[in-house]
Parts: C-alpha cells; sequence; structure tokens
C-alpha cells in the first residue's frame, strides 16, 4: 500500500496511513460521512485525473476524449435511470457549486430566493448569510414550527405567497424527518417558481428507496454525491427536459471549467453500486438503524428533537443532560465516536458551542452494524455524558469501541 507515496513524500504517507486507522478505529457517526467501495477508490485514484475535457460529451473543446466521454455518458445514463429523471449533470464539483449552478441558471443578483434557515436544519447554500447566496441574492428564509419541530409548512406557504421568490427549495442538512416534497411543489406551481429540492443528504435513501423520492416533483433535483449515496466527493443536478440546456451553461462555461474525470468515473461506479439489490438493503438499513438508536438513546434519556427520525439522521439536544454539543462531541470523540456539534431549533446557545449534536448511521451502515450494535453504540453515549470528564472512563469505552469496529470492516479499508 502506499508505496510510491511512502518514498516520495513519506510524511504525507504517514497521515494517510494514520488517517486510514482512524477510519477503522472509530465509530462515525457524522450523518454527511460514509466509507467508499475499494472500487469507487481505484478508480478516482487513477489517470483520469490526468484528462481536461471542458465541455460535455461529443461537444468537447478538447481532443483525446474517446474514454472520458464514454465514462461521463456511463454516468449520466445511470444517474436518470437509478433517480428516474429526465436529464441529469454529474459535472459539479460538490454540493455547493451543484447548487450554485442551479442560482446561476434561473436568478440575477438580488432576485428573491427562499430555503431553509440554517439553524433550522437548512444549508448555508440555501440562502445564508455569509454564503455567497445570502449576499448576493435576497433570501427568505422559513423555518420550523416551535412545538412540533417540524417544518412550519403553513408558514412556509404565507412567506412564499408574500414575496414571491424566484427560486424555491427545499431540502436540509440538519432535519430528521421526512420532508413533504407536494406541498412544496404545490407552492412553487402556485407562486411560478422554480422548485429546487437538495437531497444531499438523503440521496443514497432515495436511490435504495427507503425514502420517498423528490425527483418526480422538482424542477431540479441536486445532491452531493459522497454521503448516503456512497460515492466520491462530487455533486449532481437532476431534472426535468426543459431545464437541461439552462443548466449545462450554467455549470459550464457559467461556474466552472474541467470537469473532474476521476470523479465522474468515481461517480459512474457509485451509481452502479446504488442500482444493485444490496444498496437497497443498505438504505432500509440505515433508516433501521437510526431508528433503532433513536429509541435506545431516548431510553437512555436523551432528548431528540422531533422525539426521534424518520431517515438517517438525529439530532439530540444534550443540554438536559448538563451538558453543551461541543464538550459532549469532544468527550465522544475521545470514546472513539465520531460526531459533529449542532444547533437544534430555537437554540438559545451559539453556533460554536450550541445545545445539540448530530448524528446518523449511513457509515457505521456500510460497516454492516445493525440492532445489536445500535444498543451497545447508545450504552456508550450513555456513559460519555456521564463521564465527561473523566479521561480515564473515555479511554476505557475507546477501547471497546475499537474492539467493536475491529469486527466490522469497513468498505475500502484494508486489514
Ligand atoms: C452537504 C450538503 C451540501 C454541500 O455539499 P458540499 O459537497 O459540502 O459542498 C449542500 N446541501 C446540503 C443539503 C448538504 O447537506
Amino acid at each position: 500500500m502506499l508505496e510510491h507515496l511512502k518514498q516520495v513524500d513519506p510524511e504525507i504517507a504517514e497521515h494517510v496511513q494514520l488517517e486510514t486507522q482512524r477510519q477503522h478505529d472509530k465509530i462515525r457517526l457524522i450523518p454527511s460521512e460514509n466509507y467508499v467501495s475499494s472500487a469507487v477508490l481505484e478508480v478516482s485514484g487513477t489517470v483520469l485525473t490526468n484528462k481536461y475535457s471542458e465541455g460535455y460529451p461529443g461537444r468537447r473543446y478538447y481532443e483525446g476524449q474517446q474514454h472520458i466521454d464514454p465514462i461521463e455518458r456511463l454516468a449520466i445514463e445511470r444517474a436518470k435511470s437509478l433517480f428516474g429523471a429526465e436529464a441529469a449533470n454529474v459535472q459539479p464539483y460538490s454540493g455547493s457549486p451543484a447548487n450554485l449552478a442551479v442560482y446561476f441558471a434561473f436568478c440575477r443578483p438580488g432576485d428573491t430566493v427562499m430555503g431553509m434557515a440554517l439553524d433550522h436544519g437548512g444549508h448555508l447554500t440555501h440562502g445564508w448569510g455569509v454564503s455567497i447566496t445570502g449576499a448576493y441574492f435576497n433570501p427568505v428564509r422559513y423555518g420550523l414550527h416551535p412545538e412540533t419541530h417540524l417544518i412550519d409548512y403553513d408558514a412556509m406557504r404565507d412567506l412564499a405567497r408574500k414575496h414571491r421568490p424566484k427560486l424555491l427549495i427545499a431540502g436540509a442538512t440538519a432535519y430528521p424527518r421526512i420532508i413533504d416534497f407536494q406541498i412544496f411543489a404545490d407552492v412553487a406551481k402556485e407562486i411560478g417558481a422554480i422548485y429546487m429540492v437538495d437531497m444531499a443528504h438523503i440521496a443514497g435513501l432515495v436511490a435504495g428507496g427507503a425514502h420517498p423520492s423528490p425527483v418526480p416533483l422538482a424542477d431540479i433535483v441536486t445532491t452531493t454525491t459522497h454521503k448516503t449515496l456512497r460515492g466520491p466527493r462530487g455533486g449532481m443536478i437532476l431534472m426535468k427536459k426543459e431545464h437541461r440546456k439552462s443548466i449545462q451553461k450554467a455549470v459550464f462555461p457559467g461556474l466552472q471549467g474541467g470537469p473532474h474525470n476521476h470523479t465522474t468515473g468515481g461517480i459512474a461506479v457509485a451509481l452502479k453500486e446504488a442500482a444493485t439489490d444490496d444498496f437497497r438493503a443498505y438504505a432500509h438499513k440505515v433508516v433501521e438503524n437510526a431508528r433503532h438508536l433513536a429509541e435506545q438513546l431516548s431510553e437512555k434519556g436523551f432528548k431528540l428533537v422531533s422525539g426521534g427520525t424518520d431517515n438517517h439522521l438525529i439530532l439530540i439536544d444534550v443540554t438536559s443532560r448538563g451538558t453543551t454539543g461541543k464538550p459532549y462531541a469532544r468527550a465522544l470523540d475521545l470514546a472513539g465516536i465520531e460526531c459533529n456539534y449542532n444547533t437544534v431549533p430555537f437554540d438559545p446557545r451559539p453556533p460554536f458551542d450550541p445545545s445539540g449534536v448530530r448524528i446518523g448511521t449511513p457509515a457505521l451502515t456500510s460497516r454492516g452494524m445493525g440492532k445489536p450494535e445500535m444498543a451497545q453504540l447508545a450504552d456508550w453515549m450513555h456513559r460519555v455524558i456521564e463521564n465527561q470528564e473523566n479521561e480515564a472512563e473515555l479511554g476505557r469505552i475507546a477501547a471497546e469501541v475499537k474492539e467493536l469496529c475491529a469486527a466490522f470492516p469497513a468498505p475500502g479499508i484494508p486489514r
């Protein structure tokens, strides 16, 4: 492994090896992370990275596309077929550029756009102030109902009628429930907005039939390829045929230069994998594991935002347990359990030490963990919160976690 890298750059080689070990030894609860297969890893590290291919298959600005064109065509066809989309663009460098391409295709600076507020679970690129999408456009934000912590669809509809955004965005980065894509579709139709769904977090669940699909309802669906979909880091845009031309132009030459062909290859492979029965079973297991984990955590006295989960993700408000998000996430990491701290809806605390942590089951499910492991995990999470300052106890938990992980090898990581 890494024989050339070790010779050329032992420092980087060492860090890669240590990171590999770390990814093996810890339980990844970060809901946006996963383990790609060895096949996806292989293609991502090939000579495809050497090739320039600005343009689209059959219409490139560089020669020598005999093999790049078929790779991109395969990725496009597989994306269309997996999600039942009329058209697909697989070139966005990641999720954020995919979203930006949609803004560029349909909006001009100053135009009104509407998305879910970041502190209610939306993404930066849905019009948050520090993002270019909030700075260059006029963002209107909907959010959650103060009691149910579900999306307040009535308030969203009222806001949309009042502000008539050009672009209406559904989708979230920290929302544990199923989003009613139909309500958004009806609102978008009523006010004549372009309806975009950002399914970055749930794309794999949608592909595997474990979550309703927004694809038949939305004008445009954007996604990352590296979260539940379990591909390389990248982005995709699925769309109705009528929007294809605008989106193609917005991605290239509007926003990007040459596509990352090694990533396109990895996306093609991941999409092939995602069309298998194994992947369908995986997607359902992700949701089942999240439900089990949520039940176990509730039994142990953890307070879950909205009371539970319908998808791969759980938001925990830890303030009732006498701590806050940042120190708890830090203690979990010392105990070999990796997650991120997160605001909870209507959080009175600041974003750098909010009230909650965000966890999810995509990565551990890729390792084959199931119901018994969810019970064990909830137990560890309880022990960590009871022993947050006790480094010896955290170390003991880390050793137990490592032992469990040894029995559940992660895809792509040699043992
Ligand atoms: C992760 C995420 C993105 C951004 O993806 P990057 O690849 O990190 O740019 C966009 N939207 C949503 C909803 C996400 O969860």
